[in-house]
């Protein structure tokens, strides 16, 4: 089967600071991945390179078996960044209307009919937040506001999740709730990418764990991550970079 996402000897730099080096990986259609590494590891970096929202410097990304320039299919792929929660918070829209902007690259230029309005409920109430449709989205929780962002994701039929952080924040039973939701998607045929700082969190519920720390340390089933040693070894090599940045020899 054609992987989701495939990443080929991947490299690339913020200006002068390299950030990924040759990271290789796919993620197959209906996997559950947890991408977890030390702060400033390039997870993020890597999440926005994955879905052809960064362009690497060398090496290949493919969406779907499609080159990620090339890729015309961008309802496909629901992305809650971290910025996303933060930028509706101050515009006096509604859940229902942030929803149904996922809705418009379906919709284009026509006028919404009852099949869209219906995808927008559908989505809304899959998420468990049909009765807070017509609330300000400014007046959600933060649990509240990622289940709003990911209905939005339903409702451009996106069949690829990638979550960055999405429980900063968020009140422990309401994490557990959020995670419960994430694993029904998963288990409909929803292909998740998240990257979680919880790593015992993400490990009850990933299929697959991929450990970066500039470099990718290990991407494999979750049992077999959590024997192995690449947690130790890339927040050790993150150790390392951050003496040598006390000492004067890294800016980081
Ligand atoms: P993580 O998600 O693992 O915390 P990021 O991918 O956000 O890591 O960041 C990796 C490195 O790239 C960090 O050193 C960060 O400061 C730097 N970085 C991230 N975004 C930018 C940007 N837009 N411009 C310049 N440097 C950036």
């Amino acid at each position: 089967m054609t992987p989701a996402i495939s990443v080929e000897n991947v490299s690339f730099a913020y200006e002068d600071e390299p950030v990924l080096r040759d990271v290789s990986m796919t993620v197959e259609e209906g996997d559950f991945l947890g991408l977890v590494g030390p702060n400033g590891s390039g997870k993020t970096t890597l999440l926005k390179v994955m879905l052809g929202l960064q362009s690497p410097d060398s090496g290949t990304v493919r969406l779907f078996g499609t080159p990620a320039r090339e890729f015309t299919e961008g309802t496909r792929l629901g992305y809650v960044s971290q910025q996303s929660t933060e930028a509706d918070a101050t515009m006096p829209v509604t859940v229902r209307e942030v929803v149904t902007m996922g809705r418009y690259a379906h919709v284009g230029l026509r006028r919404l009919r009852d099949a869209d309005r219906r995808a927008v409920d559908d989505a809304l109430d899959r998420v468990g937040i049909a009765d807070l449709a017509d609330r300000r989205i400014n007046r959600l929780s933060g649990g509240q506001k990622q289940r709003a962002y990911i209905a939005r994701a339903l409702a451009s039929e996106a069949d690829l999740l990638a979550l960055d952080e999405p429980t900063v924040g968020v009140d422990t039973d309401s994490v557990g709730r959020f995670y419960e939701l994430l694993d029904e998607l998963n288990a409909e045929g929803i292909t998740v990418v998240l990257i979680e700082h919880d790593i015992g969190l993400l490990a009850d519920h990933a299929r697959t764990m991929a450990c970066l720390d500039g470099e990718l340390y290990a991407h494999c089933g979750t049992r077999e991550f959590l024997e192995s040693d690449a947690l130790e070894r890339a927040f050790s090599s993150a150790r390392t970079v951050r003496a040598s940045a006390l000492a004067g020899g890294d800016r980081r």
